[in-house]
């Protein structure tokens, strides 16, 4: 797999800053410095893995450019919101509708790499081995998770799921009927290295809900602990 990442910034210098530590750590990296030369250059670089999107930009904004990449099917990159203050966070929650993750300025090149390398572990992570068919599946009511082709079924049809969502779903999966605290979900998720708030455990698991539930209002599969975090079923 090419360490490719797209960098989506319109102020150089923090674009240079990031291209500069991109490439330190050994990714590859393709610049952009607005949404429309962005999704242009993701058309022409199929093997981006991860994209970095600034959210304010001159054109489309990055959360535009977040739900096209999405659109167009790719739920296989990993997607970085990079935001400008915590105050914009309520927004970034409430729009993040395809991103895996956010960083907020300013970061450190040590956060923001530490960021890149677990999403990409989480993408990578799941060696290729070659194991009986029925070992790769995790069984669950409706559902097939396939852990070899990483991929989600409910009553055999496919839902398209982003790398965070998958490993939600595999960790549901993988402890049934166990109340996971948020802060352990985040942990097994995220990694233990994240710097980042619990905010994002539920942004991920309202828009899973909203892949899988029947009724989101009324989940079944993924239940509320109240005051604590979720579990998979009842
Ligand atoms: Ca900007």
């Amino acid at each position: 797999m090419t360490r490719k990442v797209l960098v989506l910034e319109d102020e150089s210098s923090i674009r240079s800053f990031l291209v500069i530590n991109l490439k330190r750590s050994g990714y590859e990296v393709v610049e952009a410095d607005s949404g429309e030369q962005a999704l242009d250059l993701l058309e022409r670089h199929k093997d981006v893995r991860i994209a970095l999107l600034d959210i304010m930009l001159p054109g489309i904004d990055g959360f535009e450019v977040c739900r096209r990449i999405r659109a167009a099917g790719n739920a296989d990159m990993g997607i970085i919101m990079l935001t400008a203050r915590t105050q914009e966070m309520d927004k970034v929650t409430g729009l993040m509708t395809g991103a895996d993750d956010y960083v907020t300025k300013p970061f450190s090149p040590t956060e923001l790499i530490a960021r890149v390398d677990a999403l990409y572990r989480r993408m990578g992570g799941s060696a290729e081995t070659a194991e009986p068919a029925d070992k790769d599946i995790l069984a669950s009511g409706p559902f097939a998770l396939n852990t070899r082709k990483r991929t989600l079924e409910k009553n055999g049809v496919r839902i398209r799921l982003t790398q965070v969502e998958y490993t939600i779903m595999k960790l549901f999966l993988d402890n049934p009927g166990s109340a996971m605290s948020r802060d352990e979900i985040l942990r097994a998720v995220w990694g233990q290295d994240y710097y980042g708030d619990l905010k994002i455990v539920d942004v991920n698991i309202r828009r899973l809900r909203i892949k899988i539930e029947d009724d989101t209002a009324n989940p079944a599969y993924i239940t509320t602990v109240w005051g604590y975090g979720y579990k998979w079923g009842h």
